[in-house]
């Protein structure tokens, strides 16, 4: 694997590669590797050339200064594991190689930034508004700045990113769409621990009380994925709720079941092609995020 920190040096290496006609697919992440990473690299092996994948631990989509310091940051256990996935490159800059001062400061003044539209009219409508989007201000305006710098510098023709982020994937599907990036974007399966805990970053930061509460998780939105067809949508949403009222170490953020396109909430299955339902969850330091699709 070759690994560049710099942006020029990787467009360089990349402009000879689609020389070649290579295709390139490419992973982007914030590091802290794990196997749900890994999956994106092994699907992308199989669709490309040449797979690019990054670590940058964006702070333009952190709301919370203090999540983004104890954001964890592993890159000699990252490298391995991606040697050992077989990945061609990895980029790994620096903040300063992807942000211009204007940029940061604009984060710094809590403002947010939309040079990264190039002049193009961006609008995510609804998407931004709800869930992640609402409980995290600037933070989806943060994701697509940087997706969009990284997919100018990778120029990829495929980009891999994970169902675990779901409203994440709408957004980039609707960025690239409006920003008419000929980027084709493909949406891979959320991987599981084997008690059903979807893979994450931040689980690592879980203390041992709180990491054998959060299955939780994944075990009540497997058992909605069950009943959903037996039982009105209030119904099912009381089950998550009243599950969490007598939790007290995860505090529900939200739970909904939504339209997977729209992302809007559901009040009844008929008017939708496919549901998707999504929690979030507050530990005392942690936020976890998970979903499922129901159909
Ligand atoms: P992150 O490093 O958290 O920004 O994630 C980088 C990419 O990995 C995103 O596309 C995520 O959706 C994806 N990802 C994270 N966790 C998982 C998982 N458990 N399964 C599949 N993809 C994941």
């Amino acid at each position: 694997m070759i690994i560049f920190n710099s942006v020029k040096s990787l467009e360089n290496h990349l402009t000879d590669l689609q020389k070649q006609q290579k295709t390139i697919g490419f992973a982007p992440t914030m590091g802290a590797l794990h196997m749900g990473h890994i999956s994106l690299i092994s699907i992308a092996k199989a669709q490309c050339d040449i797979v690019v994948s990054s670590i940058f631990v964006n702070p333009t989509q952190f709301n919370d200064l203090a999540d983004l310091d104890k954001y964890p940051r592993t890159m000699d256990a990252d490298i391995a594991l991606l040697e050992k996935a077989d990945c061609d490159i990895l980029f790994a800059p620096e903040v300063n190689e992807i942000y211009s001062e204007e940029e940061l400061n604009a984060k710094r003044n809590h403002k947010e930034d939309f040079s990264w539209t190039q002049g193009k009219t961006v609008d995510f409508g609804l998407l931004d508004k709800v869930m992640e989007g609402a409980h995290r201000p600037g933070h989806f305006n943060g994701v697509a700045q940087v997706v969009s710098k990284l997919f100018r510098i990778v120029n990829p023709n495929k980009a891999f990113f994970g169902q675990k982020d779901f409203q994440q994937l709408s957004i980039i599907k609707s960025m690239v769409k409006q920003l008419e990036m000929p980027i084709e974007i493909i949406a891979c399966p959320i991987v599981r621990e084997e008690d059903g805990l979807a893979m994450s970053s931040r689980n690592r930061r879980l203390s041992d009380e709180e990491r054998k509460e959060v299955p939780s998780i994944s075990k009540l939105l497997f058992f909605i994925k069950e009943i959903y067809k037996t039982h009105p949508i209030n119904q099912l949403k009381e089950v998550v709720t009243n599950y969490y009222e007598k939790e007290s170490l995860i505090h529900l953020e939200y739970f909904d079941i939504v339209d997977s396109e729209t992302l809007q909430s559901i009040t009844d299955f008929n008017n939708s092609k496919s549901a998707v339902a999504c929690i979030a969850v507050k530990l005392k330091t942690v936020r976890l995020i998970d979903n499922v699709i129901l159909y």
